[in-house]
């Protein structure tokens, strides 16, 4: 059985979370997807268009999960997928592409290298490629994530999301303007390693890192989408950098208040709030995008419970 599209994800507040963080933090729960992060979301509506066109084969790239979403929501479709990786994907990542029918081919090291292999396979015109975060239809998938929000809680006074490539930051603003939810502020997180969007916004048009040297491999674009750059034009959007330490602390934290396994990616967006840092204004409640955690089993939180450890706890 497959279920076949992306799902309507809960809204979840922790009481002793939002307690010990001072002021109401309620979670989007897109880790709860059934390809494991929003992806499905923008990747699904792709996908279903590309089939509607014609497509043959779908094509992806990516450190994993636009290619888990890829390969989820191309079988459900019932079209072949290949997932052109680079090698710093986790063997779980990969054994989970497998599973779903998808044939996985690594490539280069960084994304940027299997996406350039990724793009030679569409060569040939029956093949679809899907990009992980640069193209409207995306961006058009994952506000839907937002539609929901406003139908499921008032208007929070502040959105936190991560940025890798910008996919998922765009989708949310757009999103934020249909539903009048224009004026509430969006924090743009990412860690200190993989900070493309942060030194886009400083040169004001994107620009390409040397590399990526973050734990939150899920945000290692090497460069944002330029549409990403171009709405810090048309509303205020403000960049917060988080350490991978507090990301995955993070993570820690959200197995333990929410019950759920999330990534380093998502551990970020909570961080710019509960890193004792004043990155984030106000008092009000705030809204974070728990965009995923496919890679994450409960060892890895474990790891992670041991590395965040304050000293005084060791
Ligand atoms: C892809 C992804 C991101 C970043 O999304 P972009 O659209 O690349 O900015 C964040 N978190 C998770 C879990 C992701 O899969």
């Amino acid at each position: 059985m497959t279920v076949k599209d992306d799902i309507e994800t809960p809204i979840f507040e922790a009481p002793r979370l939002s307690a010990a963080l001072g002021r109401s933090v309620a979670f989007k729960m897109e880790c709860l997807q059934p390809s494991g992060s929003f992806k499905l979301r923008g990747v699904g509506l792709a996908v279903r268009h590309h089939a509607a066109q014609g497509a043959r084969r779908l094509v992806s790239s990516s450190g994993g999960n636009a290619g888990l979403a890829t390969a989820y929501a191309g079988r459900a479709a019932g079209l072949p997928v290949s997932v052109y990786v680079p090698t710093t994907t986790p063997p779980e990542v990969r054994a989970l592409l497998a599973a779903y029918g998808a044939e996985v081919i690594v490539s280069g090291s960084v994304w940027d290298e299997a996406d350039a292999a990724a793009r030679q396979r569409c060569a040939d015109e029956t093949a679809a490629y899907i990009p992980p975060f640069d193209d409207p239809l995306l961006w058009e998938g994952h506000a839907t994530l937002i539609d929901e929000a406003a139908r499921q809680i008032a208007k929070p006074e502040g959105v936190m999301v991560s940025v890798g490539g910008g996919g998922l930051l765009i989708g949310v603003l757009q999103g934020m303007a249909r539903n009048g939810w224009g004026d509430v502020p969006v924090y743009a997180v990412e860690t200190f390693g993989a900070a493309s969007y942060a030194a886009a916004l400083a040169a004001g048009r994107p620009v390409r890192l040397e590399k990526i040297t973050s734990v939150a491999t899920t945000l290692g674009a090497l460069q944002v989408a330029a549409e990403a750059v171009a709405w810090a034009s048309r509303r205020p959007v403000t960049s917060v950098l988080v350490s991978d330490e507090d990301a995955l602390r993070a993570c820690v934290m959200m197995a333990d208040h929410l019950r759920v396994l999330v990534e380093p990616a998502c551990g970020a967006a909570l961080a710019a709030v509960s890193a004792g840092r004043p990155a984030v204004g106000g008092t009000g409640p705030l809204l974070v995008i728990a965009c995923g955690g496919a890679a994450v089993d409960a060892r890895r939180i474990g790891d992670w419970r041991e590395l965040t450890r304050p000293p005084d706890e060791a």
